[in-house]
């Protein structure tokens, strides 16, 4: 059965990592995203390179009709849709929820989850066999995230609970779908919080004493959305170092 597969957000971190391993695994690959066209097209030309299929397609994930274009794009280019990795998201910079604006609060809300919504509905509307997504949620749905991004915590908490519920409403036609909850990666992302460094500070916190690569939550993802995950559906992978 020929695989293809659309990461959102799939040019840089863990949403990069990912698209490549699906390239090494055959799945068809479309790498979408949202600004950064040079990085995606450098992961498409990495996946080309070691003989594998993708194309890198631009799309604002919250918007509901580039939600529509992409998975149009990604079918004629590659053939239908069979698994999907929601993995774009954002967070701004570190504060109280006491100082938080209403603009920021919709903004990560319609990021987060909002697109994880759109193209799950997409999916499981297009889908005519069976198939798997993968959310990325985080660990910031357990810890809440306090003093740093609550908005960030509480639209990760929303993605799980879209995963428990879509799960169960799709189980019986074979689509399986799963999170995973990375704990502090070496990525972009903290840049983007105001702190590049945050996860050397607070490596010492985290039981394993060091962060994640985002390889290594790359690896979970790939396995929830493969056959070997096969009887794995509505759970949620923990990638956070023991914390
Ligand atoms: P990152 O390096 O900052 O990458 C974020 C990606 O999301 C970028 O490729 C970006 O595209 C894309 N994106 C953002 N908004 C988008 C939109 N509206 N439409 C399409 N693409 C959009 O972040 P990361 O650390 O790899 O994070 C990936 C996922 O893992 C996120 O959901 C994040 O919440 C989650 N996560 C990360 C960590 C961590 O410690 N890093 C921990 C737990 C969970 P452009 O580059 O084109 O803008």
């Amino acid at each position: 059965m020929k695989k293809t597969v659309i990461v959102t957000g799939g040019g840089r971190g863990i949403g990069a990592a990912t698209s490549r391993l699906l390239g090494k695994e055959g799945y068809a690959v479309c790498v979408n995203y949202r600004s950064d066209k040079i990085s995606a097209e450098a992961v498409v030309a990495d996946i080309q390179a070691e003989g594998g299929t993708a194309f890198a397609c631009q799309g604002d994930v919250s918007d509901e009709n580039e939600v529509m274009a992409l998975f149009d794009a990604a079918e004629q280019v590659l053939g239908p849709v069979t698994h999907l990795v929601n993995n774009a998201g954002i967070l701004f910079e570190q504060t109280l929820l006491a100082e938080m604006s209403l603009a920021r609060f919709n903004q990560v809300l319609l990021t987060n989850v909002t697109s994880c919504f759109l193209c799950c509905r997409e999916f499981v509307q297009r889908i005519s066999q069976a198939g798997a997504i993968v959310n990325v949620s985080s660990a910031a749905a357990r810890t809440g995230a306090p003093f740093e991004y609550v908005d960030y915590a509480a639209s990760k908490g929303a993605m799980d609970s879209l995963t428990k519920g879509l799960s169960l409403e799709v189980a019986s036609k074979g689509i399986r779908v799963n999170t995973v909850r990375p704990g502090f990666i070496h990525t972009d992302m903290h840049a983007d919080g105001g702190e590049p460094g945050r996860v050397a500070r607070l490596s010492p916190q985290i039981p394993m004493q060091r962060g994640g690569e985002p390889e290594e939550v790359a690896e979970a993802i790939v396995w929830l959305l493969s056959e070997k995950a096969s009887y794995v559906t509505g759970s949620s992978v923990d990638l956070a170092g023991g914390k």
